[in-house]
């Protein structure tokens, strides 16, 4: 951590005084029909607003990579015609700038590290802390856990209104930094919406909770967070989102209008009949213009669980 306070300041884009959104996929698989839903839904409600819609490649897991997904996800999208705005993000290539950030959380006190195994933290009630963070535990092979000094509870979210978690025992606090060296998720995910700007985080509602655990992050980076919108996501059962985990087919970009007709369906949009033979990139172009929010389904099918897995170790 020694060398992080080089970057002080790392902007990847300039904000705007516009909507600025993203899609950001991890590489752990090809893009499957959920995760295309996702990236319409987010490419959509950018466009319509004229927005900026940002492409980042969450790559910081490298045991989970599959070899060749970063491409082929990038490959996929363009073949839909979702092109994304500026340089794609990498997640990989920012470990200066998520130790920056832990060090600045560690400066003001709100960090401890942990030598506790995952099953150790499972046993845990999530309102307790562990052991751990009363001692004067050194770095080496150990996480770094977040001290919250603010846990929420609730929030608002765009398409779903307020969204409650107060019946939940959320985690007191929570991984950054994993005993193995890989940052954890949300932190990654917050520098990275702060560096580019993020506006409004619009993604599938799978991570509700996430959001939690976020806005937490910014009330202690002393930043405004974005809004929040989480859209319905595929599920092959209820309760069981459609995911690479269980074997979700790849998206064959040779049937391109199909793939976005039965997308739009999903999100609520349907194609006039005359349109159905129009080409994909007219698909595409009308749903910008047709976009409105209020026409989407607000289901949170999927969340309750896995309330609390956010957390990782
Ligand atoms: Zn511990």
């Amino acid at each position: 951590m020694a060398n992080a306070l080089k970057y002080p300041h790392m902007k990847i884009v300039t904000p705007c005084n516009g909507y600025v959104g993203r899609f950001a996929p991890s590489p752990s698989g090809h893009l499957h029909f959920g995760s295309l839903v996702t990236a319409l839904a987010s490419f959509l409600r950018a466009k319509s607003q004229d927005g900026q819609w940002l492409l980042r490649i969450e790559d910081i897991d490298p045991p989970r990579e599959v070899a060749g997904a970063s491409d082929s996800i990038m490959r996929c999208l363009e073949a839909h015609h979702l092109f994304w705005d500026g340089d794609v993000v990498y997640q990989s290539n920012r470990s200066d700038l998520y130790n920056y950030y832990i060090q600045r959380l560690s400066d003001l006190g709100l960090t401890y590290c942990c030598t506790c195994t995952r099953a150790q933290l499972a046993n845990l009630q999530p309102s307790k802390l562990c052991h751990c963070a009363n001692q004067n535990i050194r770095p080496s092979n150990s996480a770094i856990r977040f001290r919250h000094n603010h846990s929420y509870q609730s929030f608002y979210d765009e398409l779903l209104g307020d969204v409650d978690f107060s019946k939940h025992d959320m985690p007191a606090h929570f991984t950054i930094k994993r005993k193995d060296g890989l940052f954890a998720y949300q932190l990654a995910v917050v520098v990275d919406d702060l560096e580019q700007g993020i506006t409004e985080v619009a993604r599938g509602a799978d991570l509700l909770d996430a959001t939690l655990f976020q806005l937490a992050l910014y009330q202690a980076f002393d930043k405004p967070a974005p809004k929040f919108l989480h859209f319905p996501v595929v599920v092959t059962q209820p309760g069981k989102k459609l995911s690479k985990q269980n074997h979700a087919t790849e998206v064959n970009s040779n049937d391109v209008s199909t793939n976005l007709i039965n997308a739009l369906g999903f999100l609520g949009f349907s194609l006039p009949k005359e349109l159905k033979q129009e080409s994909s990139q007219n698909i595409v172009n009308w749903a910008i213009d047709e976009w409105d929010l209020r026409k989407v389904p607000a289901i949170t099918e999927c969340i309750d669980n896995r309330i609390g897995q956010a957390d990782s170790i």
